[in-house]
């Protein structure tokens, strides 16, 4: 043991209780001048090292359940945060599927009175051309109302009972068929690349069909005279792969990343003449991902578009 005077803290030299520590102090005793001898007391740490143990243990336990709280609670207060504007956004939904749904008759009424009103006012050329005009401007706000609904109803994953097995081949097989005269009265050849093995998965086919469709007029409308359209199917690990692929005009590198968006349309100079308002791609897009499925695009200026559905099977 050390004679020098203050505090000390000792490890205790026997091997089996070697991590037994003890706490010393000590005190030189004089008399008058003359050291005559030290005090030395020592208590032993054992308790204080206990409590640290179990202090050190608490600790460890307790930081991941802190953390896990902490996020626990942030993660529902994120969920409270968020429910009045997942409430306006499901109202705005609805009320936008109620309008289109609810103005659909009256357009179909002014539609057939028009075109009523078309066959008789023939022999009226003061009167034809504005039936003519309320016609086309009818039909037009008749496919706005229709993509609005569309847009508002099939928001999110679709409900399973709408899922039934569909074989892709046969419904692009359809689809080839139909537009191949189409495409034809524009000069456009349509060119199908179908596989030979069926490649079935569960989708709700309508939709399926609409965004199908919706790319093909597109690749139609935007590809001039002279042209070629593809519409390709095959499989790879993701699932099924359809590609719609034209020689047209192609889209500006600046206006990829808005195409999707709601009534967006690339500069209306050259889109003017084509007609649409814009929501062609954003309902292809909602109803891939309805799908839980990809859509990418691929263009250059002046060469050509492909669009890319993935399907997980
Ligand atoms: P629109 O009704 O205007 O066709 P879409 O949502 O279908 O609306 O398309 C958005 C815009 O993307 C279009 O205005 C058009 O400029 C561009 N676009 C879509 N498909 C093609 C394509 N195959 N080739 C060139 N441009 C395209």
């Amino acid at each position: 043991m050390t004679t020098s005077a203050g505090f000390l803290t000792l490890r205790l030299s026997d091997p089996w209780r070697e991590h037994d520590l003890i706490r010393q102090v000590t005190l030189p005793v004089q008399e008058g001048n003359i050291l005559i001898g030290h005090l030395q007391v020592a208590v032993p740490l054992t308790d204080t090292q206990t409590d640290l143990r179990q202090f050190q243990l608490m600790l460890t336990l307790s930081l991941p359940i802190t953390l896990l709280l902490i996020e626990f609670t942030g993660w529902r207060l994120g969920g409270i945060a968020m429910q009045p504007i997942r409430q306006a956004y499901a109202q705005l939904q609805r009320f936008t599927a109620d309008a289109s749904h609810e103005l659909r008759s009256p357009l179909s009424a002014i539609l057939t009175n028009a075109q009523v009103g078309q066959l008789l006012a023939t022999d009226y050329p003061k009167i034809h051309p504005s039936l003519e005009n309320i016609v086309e401007s009818t039909k037009s706000m008749h496919v706005l109302v229709n993509n609005l609904l569309l847009l508002a109803r099939h928001q999110g994953r679709l409900a399973p009972e709408s899922l039934k097995l569909l074989n892709l081949n046969e419904l692009l097989q359809n689809l080839t068929t139909r537009y191949t005269t189409e495409a034809a009265s524009q000069s456009i050849k349509l060119i199908s690349h179908l596989p030979d093995q069926a490649i079935e998965l569960r989708a709700d086919p309508d939709l399926l069909r609409q965004a199908v469709e919706n790319l093909l007029s597109n690749a139609c409308k935007y590809t001039p005279a002279g042209g070629t359209v593809w519409l390709r199917l095959e499989s790879n690990s993701f699932g099924a792969i359809i590609q719609v692929i034209d020689t047209g005009i192609g889209i500006p590198a600046a206006d990829l990343p808005y195409i999707f968006d709601r009534f967006y349309r690339v500069d209306t100079e050259r889109t003017q003449e084509s007609g649409g308002f814009g929501l062609g791609l954003a309902i292809v897009q909602q109803i891939v991902q309805a799908h839980d499925g990809r859509i990418h695009v691929m263009s250059t200026e002046g060469q050509g578009t492909t669009f890319q559905i993935e399907l997980p099977l």
